[in-house]
């Protein structure tokens, strides 16, 4: 039973630019899947909230030290995760991938990265394979706070190559972002809605309810074609 406290708002923290999941659109506005999801389940299960917009690596420490009520952000479910923090049913699948500027055609391998510079997002999981992976193919990793900064820092020849979850590189890479995919997808965490381990448990349990009734009800679907549809 949910006893959500409908006279609070609650703060939910997330990334700043991680297209489809949170972007500004052209219009100014602050969209995308899990920003609709997140509308949609409130409306659901009637609680209001207000989004913040902080970086990601900065949401997930923002909830870690209870300054804000929780992170919808792309954010994979992981099992180091879910010794701070509660996760709601998984709503979305990942995994990682590598991209390199789009008129490369020397880097197609993690071997071409020898000696190189990789940018990856500041306490992301793209980070921790990158992390995972540069002693054996002798490459420094680069940290930024967001995506588009990584991205520029490729196009612009500093790194010769982005580590970044596989539904924003390639829906990037479709958008005209101006880089490509060299590599198969690496085996990732699926996404979740996140709050404090033991705090807001029943807005976690309001989410997961919300999720379940907008799945039957098609507006979970409508959501993701919105941003993923390609019929064209
Ligand atoms: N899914 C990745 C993670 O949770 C990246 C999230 C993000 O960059 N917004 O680590």
């Amino acid at each position: 039973q949910v006893t959500l406290d409908r006279d609070k708002t609650y703060t939910i923290a997330t990334d700043t630019t991680f297209a489809p999941f949170e972007f500004v659109n052209k219009k100014g506005e602050f969209v995308g899947i899990d920003m609709d999801l997140v509308k949609a389940i409130a409306k659901d299960q009637n609680f209001m909230y207000e989004i913040k917009s902080v970086g990601f690596n900065s949401a997930v420490q923002a909830l870690e030290s209870n300054q804000v009520d929780a992170v919808i952000a792309g954010m994979s479910i992981t099992p180091e995760r879910k010794a701070k923090f509660a996760f709601s049913d998984p709503y979305f699948d990942s995994g990682v991938v590598m991209a390199v500027a789009e008129d490369d055609d020397q880097v197609t391998s993690y071997d071409d990265l020898k000696g190189k510079r990789v940018a990856v997002k500041t306490g992301t999981e793209g980070a921790t394979f990158a992390n995972s992976i540069k002693q054996k193919y002798d490459f420094t990793p680069v940290a930024f706070d967001d995506s588009d900064s990584m991205y520029n820092d490729v196009k612009t020849g500093n790194s010769v190559a982005v580590f970044d979850d596989y539904p924003v590189l390639a829906y990037g890479v479709k958008n005209g972002n101006g880089l490509k995919l060299v590599t198969d997808k690496e085996k990732g965490n699926s996404y979740g809605f996140a709050v404090g381990k033991n705090k807001n448990a029943d807005l976690l349990t309001a989410f997961n309810t919300g999720l379940a009734n907008i799945k039957t009800s098609g507006e979970y679907q409508k959501i993701q074609d919105t941003y993923l549809k390609t019929d064209k």
